[in-house]
């Protein structure tokens, strides 16, 4: 017998849905697809974060320090004033499971980052800003509370973070990960990352003063300074505006019922 193949029927390439019901099936699936991928992004990092514990950060930095740091000598009195201070603030975050480490770049943008391993940086701009050791308490309470949120880690962005990650389940060498000031000097936190962060130091230097005088008053004059000033501290655009944050800052003082006066603390160099 001979096979005689049948032809296809007509249209059978042409779907019975209409057209357009067919595109719009398609951008409305593309886009959830897309959506999708952005949400596993965005919670990639908390993910590789959770892997990486603090003791496993802390082993990883310990004596790490980013590539474009100019350090000031070791035996600089305002390096080991700095780090006795946050040693002092420190000891009143109970479970600490950071042995802070401050290290002074010699920049004349001031600003004070916090870095993995519990690594602080401030630079000589800052330390020539701050007129008490009240100040400088402030700023360094406030970047402990990055630390305690692990909002270092985020401000690293998701590609060093996930390197971080491999690194840290793998164990391969910490050195390959760069990171540099410049670069975390452009990435700020968001509103209420900087808000919990000025919590926790306004906390801090509540505890060991026992009052919170002074303790934004650099933020009061950064923000009666004209312009052409502010445009060169770098600390201003990783933080919030000087005016808002002096008025939340009031304002917690006021609801915890902190002392606004007492004895001011002299810088000791
Ligand atoms: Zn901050």
């Amino acid at each position: 017998m001979k096979y005689v193949a049948k032809k296809p029927e007509d249209g059978i390439n042409v779907s019975d849905t209409h057209p357009l019901v067919e595109a719009g099936t398609l951008v409305v699936g593309l886009s959830l697809i897309f959506l999708l991928i952005v949400v596993v992004l965005v919670f990639l990092v908390e993910i590789a974060l959770y892997f990486v514990p603090v003791e496993k950060e802390v082993a990883l930095f310990e004596d790490w320090l980013p590539e474009d740091l100019v350090t000031v000598a070791p035996n600089d009195e305002r390096l080991n004033r700095t780090q006795q201070l946050v040693d002092r603030l420190a000891s009143h975050w109970g479970d600490a499971p950071y042995d802070f480490r401050v290290e002074i770049d010699d920049s004349s943008i001031a600003n004070a980052v916090a870095l993995p391993g519990g690594l602080i940086i401030v630079t000589t701009g800052l330390l020539d800003e701050v007129e008490s050791e009240n100040e400088l308490a402030f700023v360094l309470g406030h970047e402990l509370g990055h630390f305690r949120n692990r909002d270092h880690l985020r401000a690293l962005g998701r590609g060093v973070v996930l390197s971080l990650f491999i690194v840290a389940t793998t164990g391969r060498d910490v050195s390959n990960i760069s990171v540099n000031v410049a670069d975390l000097a452009l990435r700020g936190f968001s509103r209420k990352q900087e808000a919990a962060a000025d919590e926790f130091g306004l906390e801090l230097v509540y505890t060991n003063y026992g009052h919170v005088d002074e303790a934004w008053r650099l933020f009061e004059r950064w923000d009666d300074a004209d312009d052409s000033l502010l445009d060169v501290v770098s600390y201003l655009s990783t933080h919030p505006q000087p005016d808002d944050r002096v008025a939340n800052l009031e304002r917690l003082a006021d609801e915890q019922g902190w002392p606004t006066s007492g004895d001011i603390s002299p810088l000791r160099w």
